[in-house]
């Protein structure tokens, strides 16, 4: 595989991908993003620095994507471009019917024009890799993981639209014979992720002194994966990965929100032992619960060890300390997030949740 054409690159994990890509000599990337406020300028600029990198600032919902994918030839198309928060999705849902079905949508029907275009020897190796998530399967109880045989039912607009997209990928496989591959991946976590999310969110509110919000009880559990482990699963997946087929990919990383915050808190005060917010477990508060909040995820790798032979090799300790370290030494990319786009305040609070607050 020589070009990938890659979706949200200037994303968290898009542009984890990239890198991955990039710094080891495996291909060279056509990024392709709209530059919402979920994509930082600094993260473009690191991307730049990569010979091998070329960008185009493209809505993926425009049709023209079909010449970028002409002019430009790649072997293949990962696609990561979304709107990726929950809690937005609950204040406004239209962007992530738009983006994520119809952007969905518009791609896979350029990829299906392209791939028509091109000689039958780059037919035969060009794949369409869709980059989904594990909310799609909806919620567990206290036992048991969700694998790829697991039923779809989401529960917020975020994750609906995410199935739907899903549904998209395996119909253009089924019905047009499109090259397809879905991957559905646990919570990632690591370097250059957005400020709402709730790592980095807690690292940045911690880091000015204000208080830390857990929703509910703090009980609801997520399986963290590092985002360098998924970049690697997604390589693999993409170029060993078997078409039609869905892969889940997790981190064996399982922790209540409540653990993890107070783990992100044990952290600062270690690394910042003059802090004047220390200790930081202090600033947590707890607040009115996420409306239908998930209550656990897990997820079952059985299928990427025995196919692919990939399973994380960060776990959850190590990984966040390196979150940590990261947030600490790159304030001013954060910082002009803050300053100008979000300064982290509470979003996602139905009216029922917010009478009941
Ligand atoms: P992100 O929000 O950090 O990045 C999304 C990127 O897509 C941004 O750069 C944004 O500018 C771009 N984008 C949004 N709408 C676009 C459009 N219409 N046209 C072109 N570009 C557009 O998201 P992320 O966390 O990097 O997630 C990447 C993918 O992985 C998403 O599809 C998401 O659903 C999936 N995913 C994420 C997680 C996670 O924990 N972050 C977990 C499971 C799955």
């Amino acid at each position: 595989m020589k070009k990938i054409l890659v979706t949200g690159a200037v994303g968290f994990i898009g542009s984890a991908f990239c890198r991955y890509v990039l710094q080891n000599n495996l291909a060279e990337i056509v990024g392709v993003d709209k530059m919402t406020y979920a994509a930082s300028p600094r993260t473009l600029e690191d991307l730049q620095k990569f010979p091998g990198f070329q960008f185009c600032k493209l809505d993926i919902t425009d049709a023209a994507i079909v010449n970028v994918m002409e002019t430009t030839a790649p072997d293949a198309v990962i696609h990561f471009a979304a709107e990726t928060h929950v809690d937005r999705s609950i204040d406004s849902s239209g962007a992530f019917i738009h983006t994520n079905l119809i952007g969905t949508y518009v791609l896979l029907e350029a990829s299906r024009v392209y791939l028509a275009s091109l000689p039958p020897e780059k037919q035969e190796r060009f794949r369409f890799h869709n980059v989904s998530t594990d909310e799609v399967y909806g919620s567990l109880g206290k036992d048991g993981a969700f694998s790829e045989t697991t039923p779809y039912a989401p529960n917020s607009p975020y994750s609906a639209s995410k199935a739907g997209a899903d549904h998209l990928v395996r119909a253009w496989y089924q019905t047009y014979g499109l090259p397809t591959i879905i991957s559905n991946c646990s919570n990632n976590y690591g370097p250059y992720q957005f400020p709402e999310k709730l790592i980095p969110n807690m690292i940045t509110k911690a880091l000015r002194g204000e208080k830390l919000p857990v929703y509910g009880k703090g009980d609801n559990v997520r399986d963290w994966l590092y985002v360098d482990d998924h970049a690697e699963a997604l390589w693999l997946v993409l170029t060993r990965g078997r078409l039609g087929e869905k892969y889940m990919i997790g981190g064996d990383g399982e922790k209540t929100n409540l653990d993890l915050v107070k783990q992100l808190c044990t952290l600062l005060d270690e690394k910042l032992p003059d802090a004047a917010h220390r200790p930081h477990e202090g600033l947590i508060e707890f607040v009115t619960d996420r409306p239908g909040h998930d209550k656990r995820y897990a997820t079952d790798i059985t299928k990427m060890n025995n196919e692919l032979g990939w399973k994380p090799k960060i776990m959850l300790p190590e990984g966040l300390a390196k979150t940590v370290d990261w947030y600490l030494g790159n304030r001013i990319w954060w910082e002009d997030i803050h300053g100008r786009q979000y300064a982290g305040e509470r979003l996602g609070q139905t009216a029922a949740a917010t009478s009941a607050s």
